[in-house]
């Protein structure tokens, strides 16, 4: 029920109306009887969001674009994986100290450490920003990483960043001779509405490499569907998500949700 001791949480970005974060923690607030409630709002820039969290009292924010990396210099305190990967989605506000985290680090590797990591070939499709928490999560797990771009700057900016390789997304000689145990798709190709798009050329998709795709929109990207059909496993992007959103709630309550009840809400209302 809500009330007068209802507390507030939300997600921050421009835009922000396909978000599906409100579904996953408000779900979670009520499976734990936590009287707060989740909404989505979507400020003209970061210190109109920074005053609403001050101003409303907002006890904890999930960050997302355009303004994880614009608001660090507003938090009165940055853990140390958020201040090296260079961008915050997480503000915990600690008796009006804003904190800052990044959970999009561990909610890449997550997913992945069944299959092991460490020693691994690992090969990021883009260097974004999604793509920078990646190499990072990938980096702390002790694997070795190359990078696909199709910016040659940006790419080798994020590959000299982490002591990868690597190549632009045209070089097809050079990308036909990598057998990465492990391709992670960081590029919005394929994303809805442009599902027939590929970020990998099929040809050089080994059936052993593990193929993982960040965008979940559609659940099952072109690159998952081809990938599964050469006999690869694939990871799909709600994965990361789901681990994104449960280390926020984790932060915010002490509480570790359930990611297999927060992925069926989203199923069940996500519109995917
Ligand atoms: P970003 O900062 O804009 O980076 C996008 C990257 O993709 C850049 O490296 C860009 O290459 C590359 N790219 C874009 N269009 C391309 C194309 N047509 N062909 C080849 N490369 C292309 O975006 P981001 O924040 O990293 O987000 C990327 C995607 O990840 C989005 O779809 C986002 O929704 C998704 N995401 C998912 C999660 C999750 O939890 N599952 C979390 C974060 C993000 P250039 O450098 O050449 O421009």
């Amino acid at each position: 029920m809500i009330d007068s001791f209802t507390q507030l949480y939300g997600v921050f970005g421009n835009p922000v109306r396909h978000s599906k974060s409100p579904l996953i923690h408000n779900f979670a607030f009520q499976y734990h009887n936590i009287n707060a409630v989740y909404l989505a709002f979507e400020p003209a820039g970061v210190s109109k969001c920074i005053d609403a969290v001050r101003t409303l009292n907002i006890k904890g924010a999930s960050i997302t674009i355009p303004f994880k990396e614009s608001l660090m210099e507003y938090l009165d305190w940055m853990d140390e994986d958020a201040a090296a990967i260079g961008a915050v989605n997480t503000i915990v506000n600690k008796e009006g100290s804003l904190l800052g985290f990044n959970t999009d680090y561990k909610a890449a590797v997550e997913p992945l450490k069944p299959f092991g990591i460490t020693g691994k070939q690992v090969c990021i499709l883009g260097a974004g920003g999604a793509a920078q928490a990646v190499a990072y999560g990938i980096k702390k797990e002790k694997g070795h990483l190359v990078i696909l771009n199709r910016n040659k700057k940006k790419g080798e900016n994020l590959a000299e960043k982490y002591n990868a390789d690597f190549f632009p997304l045209d070089d097809k000689e050079n990308i036909s001779k990598i057998q990465p145990d492990i391709l992670i798709n960081t590029t919005p190709v394929g994303m809805h509405p442009n599902i027939a798009h590929l970020s990998f050329p099929l040809d050089y998709l080994n059936p052993d490499t593990i193929v993982m795709d960040i965008i979940y929109n559609p659940l099952k990207t072109r690159l998952l569907k081809e990938a599964q059909s050469k006999g690869c496993r694939t990871i799909d992007g709600l994965s990361m998500f789901l681990h994104q959103g449960a280390h926020q709630f984790r932060l915010w309550t002490g509480i570790s949700p359930d990611i297999d009840l927060m992925r069926n809400i989203i199923l069940k209302n996500g519109d995917l």
